[in-house]
C-alpha cells in the first residue's frame, strides 16, 4: 500500500479526465472539481459502497479525520489511494478548508472521509461544507452507513418523526437540565452515548423521561457481536445490572405521546400557579408543603431544562394562605 501522507497541500496535476465512473453507465461515481462527502462502514466492512471504494482509488486528495485508520479500511477493501492524503480532524478543519477547496477550483475531486460513519454526524467535515457553500464550489456525498439511522430503524420505535441530539452534554448538572428541556419532545429521539458514561446517562433518562417510556439501545452495530436491547427505561437499567453493555452505542428514546406530555409544561407556568399545586399536593399527599413544592418544581421544568426557583414557589404559597 502505498502511503501518500501530507499535511501541506499542492495543486493537483492530474488528467480532469480522471478514473472513475459506473461499468452499467450510471452516473459517474467520480466528478473533477467536486468536494465529495462520503460514508464509511461503522463496523462491518462489507457496508463499504462501491462509490466509497472508487473515490479512495480516484480522489486526487483524500481528507481523513485519521489518516493510518483509512489506508487500514483501503487495505481491507483492497484499494490502492493513489491521491494525496491530508490529516482533516476537529482540530484543523477551520483551517484546512480553503487549502482543500482551492484544489477542487483547479479541477481536483477531493474526497472526505471520517474514521466510520457520515462526515458531520459527530465528525468532521461541517466546516468543509459550510466554506464550499459560502464559495460556490461543487460539493456532493456519496452516503452510506451511519449509527443514527441504524439504531433508528432497529429500534421498533416511530420512525417518522425522529430527532438526533448526538452526545449528552458530560456534566451531569447540564446533561439532566438538557434532558428534562425534552421531556415533552413529541418525536423519536436519537443519542450517542459512551460504555463509559452509559450509567449515569440512563439514571438521568430514567429521572427526565420516566421509568415507562419505551427506548433501544443499540450496540456493536453491523459487528458480529450487535445487540438491541428494547424495552422500557427501567427494563433497560434492570438488564445493564446483570448485563452491563461494553463498545459503541446508541441510545433512541420514544418521543412522549399524548398522555405523557403533562398537562401545563408546555407553557412555562407561574410562580402561583406552582404554588397552588404544591399546596393541594401536599394535602392529598399528606407530606410537608417543602416536599411537595419540590416534586412540583421537579415535575415542571422551564423550557430551557432548569427548574422554577423553589424559594419564589415557597413565598408564593405564603401569600397563597394569607389570602384564604
Ligand atoms: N459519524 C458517525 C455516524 O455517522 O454514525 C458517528 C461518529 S461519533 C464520533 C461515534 C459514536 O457513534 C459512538 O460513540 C456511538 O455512539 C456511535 N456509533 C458509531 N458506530 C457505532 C456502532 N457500530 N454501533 C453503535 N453505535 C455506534
Amino acid at each position: 500500500m502505498m502511503r501518500n501522507d501530507d499535511q501541506t497541500l499542492s495543486r493537483t496535476d492530474k488528467s480532469p479526465e480522471g478514473p472513475g465512473g459506473d461499468p452499467e453507465g450510471g452516473p459517474s461515481y467520480v466528478s473533477r472539481g467536486t468536494l465529495f462527502l462520503a460514508a464509511t462502514p461503522i463496523g462491518n466492512t462489507g457496508d463499504a459502497s462501491a462509490r466509497l471504494t472508487s473515490l479512495l482509488e480516484s480522489a486526487d486528495l483524500v481528507a481523513a479525520e485519521d489518516t493510518r485508520r483509512l489506508y487500514d479500511l483501503a487495505n481491507r477493501l483492497g484499494v490502492r489511494v493513489s491521491g494525496r492524503v491530508v490529516a482533516y480532524h476537529d482540530h484543523n478543519e477551520d483551517h484546512m478548508a480553503d487549502p482543500i477547496l482551492d484544489q477542487v477550483r483547479d479541477g481536483a475531486c477531493a474526497l472526505v472521509v471520517s474514521d466510520a460513519g457520515m462526515p458531520t454526524i459527530n465528525d468532521p467535515g461541517m466546516a468543509i461544507v459550510r466554506r464550499a457553500i459560502e464559495r460556490g464550489v461543487p460539493v456532493t456525498c456519496a452516503p452510506g452507513p451511519s449509527a443514527v439511522l441504524d439504531a433508528l430503524a432497529l429500534s421498533g420505535l416511530p420512525t417518522d418523526r425522529f430527532c438526533y441530539e448526538g452526545f449528552l452534554p458530560r456534566r451531569h448538572g447540564e446533561r439532566i437540565r438538557h434532558l428534562r428541556s425534552l421531556r415533552n419532545e413529541p418525536r423519536t429521539m436519537v443519542f450517542y452515548e459512551t460504555t463509559h458514561r452509559i450509567d449515569q446517562a440512563m439514571q438521568d433518562l430514567d429521572e427526565a423521561f420516566g421509568a415507562d417510556r419505551l427506548m433501544a439501545l443499540c450496540r456493536e452495530l453491523t459487528k458480529d457481536h450487535e445487540q438491541i436491547r428494547r424495552g422500557t427505561i427501567a427494563q433497560i437499567i434492570e438488564s445493564m445490572a446483570q448485563d452491563p453493555p461494553r463498545g459503541e452505542m446508541v441510545l433512541v428514546v420514544a418521543g412522549a405521546g399524548s398522555d405523557q406530555v403533562q398537562a401545563g409544561t408546555s407553557e412555562v407556568l407561574t410562580d402561583h400557579a406552582l404554588a397552588v399545586m404544591a399546596r393541594q399536593r401536599a394535602e392529598e399527599e399528606g407530606v410537608r408543603i417543602k416536599d411537595a413544592i419540590a416534586r412540583v418544581v421537579a415535575e415542571h421544568p422551564l423550557p430551557d431544562g432548569s427548574l422554577p426557583n423553589r424559594k419564589k414557589v415557597y413565598a408564593a404559597t405564603l401569600e397563597d394562605r394569607r389570602e384564604d
